[in-house]
């Protein structure tokens, strides 16, 4: 299986040996270690060319905004560049603690820099998307973005995630379906078979996160579906394998 998303730059170096491992000996062989701050990106050259089954992303999550360098466009494209396997993210709209407009805007403006980099070097994003899934929608179709993406930490309805497969992405599968009450188990089954993907977001969503719990994901996942664990195995590598071919990835 893979990974579609975490964050290895937030563990301590010394564990990432131990992490990886782990994450392999529950099936999980490939990890994308996204980036949320700037300084994250040089640690996530580090970490993938230290492990090969690690890929990175490089980007910049809403909440980490402030105080970037003023190339910081020019450097997301070196680091595209030297990487040809890396993906854009994490990146999105953040309005879970009301922003007020201006704060919206910069976000906006922050996406649309970033989006655009994205298409110029054709890569997928890892969209961080929450409490302003029409918004992102809005400026995914005006900046005809056409690269896709994984819907990072899905939490919304059925009709949203369909919205968000028409326009090329796929649903990010997360901790939140470990959750009993969670909308995203009713909605799990009724996704199109090839339109999901499975992620972590470790070290965050739980204490004690690693990669390893995707395996705990896959398992609700075949519950859910009536499916065996392995087909649920089989089909979230294939889904995301065939979504980054499909971007010529
Ligand atoms: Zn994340």
């Amino acid at each position: 299986m893979i990974d579609t998303h975490c964050h290895l730059t937030e563990f301590d170096v010394f564990r990432l040996p131990e992490i990886i491992q782990n994450a392999q000996q529950n099936g999980i062989q490939h990890l994308i270690s996204v980036s949320a701050a700037f300084d994250d990106w040089a640690k996530n050259q580090i970490i993938s060319r230290q492990y090969p089954q690690v890929s990175p992303a490089f980007g910049i999550h809403p909440k980490f905004r402030q105080n970037l360098p003023d190339d910081w466009q020019e450097i997301l494209g070196t680091c595209l560049k030297s990487f040809p396997q890396a993906i854009v993210g994490e990146i999105g709209l953040d309005f879970y603690h009301s922003p007020n407009e201006q704060q919206k805007q910069q976000q906006m403006d922050l996406l649309r820099q970033q989006l655009h980099i994205a298409q110029e070097y054709h890569r997928p994003i890892s969209l961080h998307c929450v409490k302003a899934h029409s918004e992102c929608i809005a400026l995914i179709k005006k900046h005809k973005f056409n690269c896709g993406g994984f819907i990072h930490g899905f939490s919304g309805s059925l009709n949203i995630a369909l919205e968000w497969i028409k326009l090329g992405f796929v649903i990010g599968i997360g901790t939140v379906l470990l959750k009993t009450n969670s909308t995203l188990r009713k909605i799990f089954a009724q996704l199109p078979a090839n339109a999901w993907v499975l992620e972590s977001d470790a070290p965050f969503m739980l204490p004690e996160n690693t990669p390893a719990v995707i395996q705990q994901i896959a398992h609700t996942a075949a519950q859910l579906s009536q499916q065996s664990l392995v087909s649920i195995q089989q089909q979230s590598t294939q889904n995301t394998v065939q979504f980054l071919k499909r971007c010529e990835w």
